[in-house]
């Protein structure tokens, strides 16, 4: 029963902070500064931890740690194979500790403890278990020269990699990012969120136990504009794989083109939209747009923020949509029942809040919800926006909460436009019976995922990315591996042919 599974996870509720300091060279140390910052709990308000706060001097330390780690080091000259198995050394560890992970995960970032255990956790697993089983797989080919030259490509790892991190899946997006970059042989410094420190710093230190050498992976916590910015400027960082807003998005790739030119990809926000046409099936289509929006509250770069629904069948699936989200729970993340925690800190709460305002002035027709939740918290209500136009700030703006834009439309060609009609294109669902009217919108519209049938169908083989303002690069798959390598081309005479 619910009951029980709840006060069995009692004692899970309140995990001890091990981890508070910046891990740096295989060593958990202060700041240079000494200063430290609070994180806070968002179901309270309430401080969990004073983490320590690196800046600049920090990121140095650990730029150097990793740049010697690279260049006399073993990890890059380890074999594939050897990095593999210490990297499914991690995974195991991770799987060990999956309780506790999920735990730091909840209280730091709001984010459902089933959830966490279940899927975050475990998807982290399998992403260092899939990066891990190609290390060895990595190799260039012979090319097939036009003239008398015998050459080959030779793929090498990039170097010093930094990787900032966004609060909204602080475990899933470090591993989608750290797992290829060991996988190629690189080392590297992690930037977490400011918001959710704790999970990143436990997991440098189960790197540690896995056997991971000194200097390869560097937690260096703090600010954005501080630490973050240190690492898209370092002359000394090869490549930067950022997930986050498009604002910061834009200022991390100006820093890399103004200091050394660094490699960079870029994951940022969308303003994803589910088409739901005429011949759909009603519960299937409700329950999609419902979890595509308020899955993980809303703070998702995939969410289905702008839901198009075909007129046919427009009032009868809007008043499904009504009540599935006046039954959405909203509440304590631990809680089993719970469907929704608090969103991730008050600056995104008062965001969020500041959007449905919008909404209201804007005239869109507020269906449900609406408001913040009456307990403690930052926590919001499901909301849902019909009749919402194109122009409307809440049609155009990523959200980043449990917030849906509605609107009816007439034809497939419609659907094609309305869904284009965003500077975004990061993913897309289509729910349709039609393979024809799945393959034809499937290829008209511009983003890097589409979902038929289905939403946050996620797989680490299945390659992610952004089209337009949403980013370039790709995470997950074999593509994700390649951010991480460099391709050097080696070319010799045949017989006795010169140049
Ligand atoms: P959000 O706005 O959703 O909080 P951000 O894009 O601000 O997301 O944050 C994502 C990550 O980028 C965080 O680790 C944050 O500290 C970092 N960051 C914020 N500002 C900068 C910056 N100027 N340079 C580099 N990183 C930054």
């Amino acid at each position: 029963s619910h009951g029980d599974e709840y006060s069995s996870a009692s004692s899970v509720k309140n995990p001890t902070i091990k981890f508070t300091k910046l891990f740096i060279n295989g060593e958990f140390v202060d700041s240079v500064s000494g200063k430290t910052f609070e994180t806070i709990d968002p179901r309270t308000g309430e401080v969990i931890a004073r983490i320590a706060e690196g800046d600049k001097e920090d990121i140095d330390f650990a730029v150097k740690a990793a740049r010697h780690a690279f260049d006399h080091g073993p990890w890059p000259r380890l074999s594939g194979s050897e990095r593999g198995r210490i990297m499914m050394k991690f995974a195991d560890l991770l799987e060990e500790h999956a309780e506790e992970l999920a735990a730091l995960d909840t209280i730091d970032a709001g984010k459902l403890f089933s959830v966490g255990k279940a899927v975050d956790i475990p998807h982290a697993i399998s992403c260092l278990r899939y990066y891990a089983g190609a290390a060895d797989k990595v190799h260039g080919k012979v090319l097939k020269m036009s003239r008398e030259l015998h050459g080959y490509t030779l793929l090498e790892p990039i170097g010093v990699v930094g990787h900032i991190i966004p609060w909204n899946f602080p475990t899933v997006l470090l591993f989608v990012k750290v797992s290829p970059a060991l996988a190629a042989g690189c080392t590297m410094v992690v930037k977490p969120a400011e918001q959710t420190p704790l999970s990143a710093l436990y997991y440098a230190h189960l790197a540690k136990l896995a056997g991971i050498p000194d200097g390869v992976l560097n937690v260096v916590t703090g600010f954005g504009p501080t630490a973050g910015a240190a690492v898209s400027s370092h002359m000394d960082i090869d490549a930067v794989s950022f997930t986050g807003s498009p604002e910061v998005g834009r200022k991390v790739m100006q820093a890399a083109a103004e200091s050394n030119l660094k490699v960079v990809s870029l994951e940022l926000g969308g303003k994803s939209p589910l088409i739901i046409f005429d011949d759909a099936d009603l519960d299937m289509a409700a329950e999609l747009a419902i979890l595509g929006i308020l899955f993980n509250k809303g703070e998702a770069c995939v969410a289905s923020s702008r839901v198009y629904v075909q007129e046919g069948i427009y009032d009868e699936l809007v008043k499904k949509l009504v009540e599935k989200a006046k039954a959405w729970v909203v509440g304590d993340p631990f809680d089993p029942k719970v469907q929704q925690g608090p969103q991730v800190d008050r600056k995104q709460f008062e965001r969020i809040l500041s959007y449905i305002e919008h909404g209201k002035r804007e005239g869109a027709t507020l269906l449900t919800g609406g408001k913040p939740m009456a307990q403690n918290g930052y926590y919001i209500e499901p909301t849902i926006f019909a009749d919402v136009k194109e122009e409307m700030l809440i049609a155009k703006d990523e959200i980043f909460g449990p917030v849906m834009a509605l609107a009816k439309l007439k034809t497939i060609e419609e659907a094609i436009k309305k869904a284009n009609s965003t500077r975004y294109g990061l993913a897309a669902g289509i729910v349709t019976k039609d393979l024809n009217v799945a393959n034809t919108v499937s290829r008209s519209v511009r983003a890097g995922t589409i979902w038929i049938n289905c939403y946050f169908a996620f797989d680490i083989d299945c390659p992610f990315g952004g089209y337009k303002m949403s980013g370039f690069g790709r995470d997950y798959g074999l593509e994700a591996l390649h951010k991480y390598l460099q391709v050097k081309s080696v070319v010799t005479p045949l017989y006795n042919t010169p140049w």
